[in-house]
C-alpha cells in the first residue's frame, strides 16, 4: 500500500487503526450478545447506546432516532419501502432526482412497479437541483421527497435546509442519502428539515457492512427486517456490535476533526482543480466550484477515454475512478454526467479523484504529473483528437 496512491475515497475508505483498535476486542473477549442477561453480555448493550449517543450527537439527533443498518444502500431502501408503504398506502408519489445514487434510483423503479410514481427531478449544469422546480413538481399525493445531500460523481451539495422546508410546507417527509456527507461536512438533522438520513460507515474510514438511518421520532416507518426486537423492533437480527462499535468511533473522529480535515482537503482539492486546468488543455471541471464536497475532484478530459485513463493510471500505482464505482466496467456513461448536460463523448471522458485526510500535496503532484503525460499519450492515439488538430489547423 505504501507506493500507491489513493484518490478512490468516495469508493470506499480504510478503516481508521483507532477504529480498529476499538474493534478488535468486540471480535474475541467480548463476543456477548447484546440481548443476553448476564453481565459480560450486557455490557456490549451498554456500548451500543453509547454508540447511538455519538452518532445521534454527531446531528442533533436523540440517540433513540438513530437505527443500525447493514449500510447504505440498506438505509436508502428501508427510508424509500418503508415510507411507502406506511405513507402512499393507496399508492401516491415521491419526488428524487436524476442524479440519486443507484440505491435510490432502482428502489424507486421497485417501487414504480409496485404502482408509484415518482418525478426524477432535472439538475442544472453544476447538479443543483433548483427549488422552482422542486416545488412546482409537488402534487397533492406527494408523500415522500428525497434528494441526496452530496452526490458522490461531482460533488456537488444540494439546498438540504431548503428543499426540507418546501417539503414540510406541504406536509411532506424529508429523505436525504448523505451517505458522501456525513463526517466529511457539517448537519444538524433539526437546522436542515430532515425526516431520515442515510449514512455508511465505510466512507468516512469506519469499516464496511455497518451504516445507520436516522428516523425521525414520531414517523409511523414499520419494521424493515422483521424479527427480535434489536434495534427497537424495526431492524431485527443480532446487532454487528464490532461494526456499531467502529462507526460510532470513525464518527467520533470525523467529528473532532472535522474542520482541520475539511480545510486541508479543500486546499489540496482547489491545488489539483487548478494544476489540471491550467496544464492540460480541453479540461473542464464538474460539479459546483464552490457547493462541492472537500475531497471531490471530476474532470472532463476532451479527446479520450476514461476507462483508459484509469488503467494508465493504475499502472503508475493511482488509484481513481471514473463515474461511479457501481457503473465502473459498463459501457454507459454515467447518468450523473449526462444529467449536468455533458454530451457522451464528454462524459466519457471524465475521472473523479476523491481525496482522502492520509494524501498529500507531494501526491497531487504526481498525480498531475502523471496525468500530463497519460492525456498527451492518449491524445496522440486518439483519432477525435487528430482530426480536431486538423480541423482546426493546430501545431
Ligand atoms: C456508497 C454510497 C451508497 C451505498 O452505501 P453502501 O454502504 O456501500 O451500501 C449510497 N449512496 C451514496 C451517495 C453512496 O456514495
Amino acid at each position: 500500500m505504501s507506493d500507491l496512491i489513493y484518490l478512490d475515497h468516495a469508493a470506499t475508505t480504510a478503516v481508521h487503526p483507532d477504529v480498529l483498535k476499538e474493534m478488535l476486542p468486540y471480535f474475541t473477549d467480548r463476543f456477548g450478545n447484546p440481548s443476553s442477561v448476564y453481565g459480560f453480555a450486557a455490557n456490549n448493550k451498554n456500548k451500543l447506546t453509547e454508540a447511538r449517543e455519538t452518532i445521534a450527537g454527531a446531528l442533533g439527533a436523540k440517540p433513540e432516532e438513530i437505527y443500525f443498518t447493514a449500510g447504505g444502500s440498506e438505509s436508502d431502501n428501508w427510508a424509500l419501502k418503508c415510507t411507502a408503504e406506511a405513507y402512499g398506502v393507496h399508492g401516491g408519489h415521491i419526488i428524487t432526482t436524476k442524479i440519486e445514487h443507484h440505491a435510490i434510483l432502482h428502489t424507486c423503479k421497485y417501487l414504480q412497479n409496485r404502482g408509484y410514481d415518482v418525478t426524477y427531478l432535472d439538475v442544472d449544469e453544476n447538479g443543483l437541483v433548483d427549488l422552482n422546480t422542486l416545488e412546482a413538481a409537488v402534487r397533492p399525493d406527494t408523500f415522500l421527497i428525497s434528494i441526496m445531500f452530496a452526490n458522490n460523481e461531482i460533488g456537488t451539495i444540494e439546498p438540504i435546509k431548503e428543499i426540507g422546508e418546501i417539503a414540510h410546507r406541504y406536509g411532506i417527509l424529508f429523505h436525504t442519502d448523505a451517505v458522501q456527507a456525513f463526517g466529511q461536512i457539517p448537519i444538524h438533522v433539526d437546522e436542515m428539515n430532515i425526516d431520515m438520513l442515510s449514512a455508511s460507515g465505510h466512507k468516512f474510514n469506519g469499516p464496511k457492512g455497518i451504516g445507520f438511518l436516522y428516523i425521525k421520532k414520531g414517523l409511523k416507518l414499520k419494521s424493515f427486517i422483521h424479527g427480535g426486537q434489536q434495534e427497537r423492533g424495526r431492524r431485527a437480527g443480532t446487532e454487528n456490535v464490532p461494526g456499531i462499535v467502529g462507526i460510532a468511533k470513525a464518527c467520533e473522529i470525523a467529528m473532532a476533526e472535522m474542520e482541520e480535515r475539511m480545510k486541508k482537503e479543500t486546499e489540496l482539492r482547489d491545488y489539483l482543480i487548478e494544476r489540471i486546468l491550467k496544464e492540460i488543455p480541453y479540461t473542464r471541471l464538474n460539479g459546483h466550484s464552490k457547493k462541492r464536497l472537500p475531497n471531490n475532484v471530476n474532470i472532463s478530459f476532451q479527446f479520450v477515454e476514461g476507462e483508459s485513463i484509469l488503467i494508465m493510471l493504475d499502472m503508475a500505482g493511482i488509484c481513481a475512478s471514473s463515474g461511479s464505482a457501481c457503473t465502473s466496467g459498463s459501457v454507459d456513461p454515467s447518468h450523473v454526467l449526462l444529467a449536468i448536460g455533458l454530451p457522451h463523448e464528454i462524459a466519457h471522458g471524465s475521472l473523479r479523484l476523491t481525496i482522502g485526510y492520509e494524501n498529500t500535496k507531494e501526491e497531487m503532484d504526481t498525480v498531475v504529473d502523471n496525468l500530463k503525460r497519460i492525456i498527451t499519450n492518449l491524445r496522440n492515439m486518439s483519432p477525435l483528437y487528430e482530426d480536431y488538430v486538423k480541423k482546426n489547423h493546430i501545431q
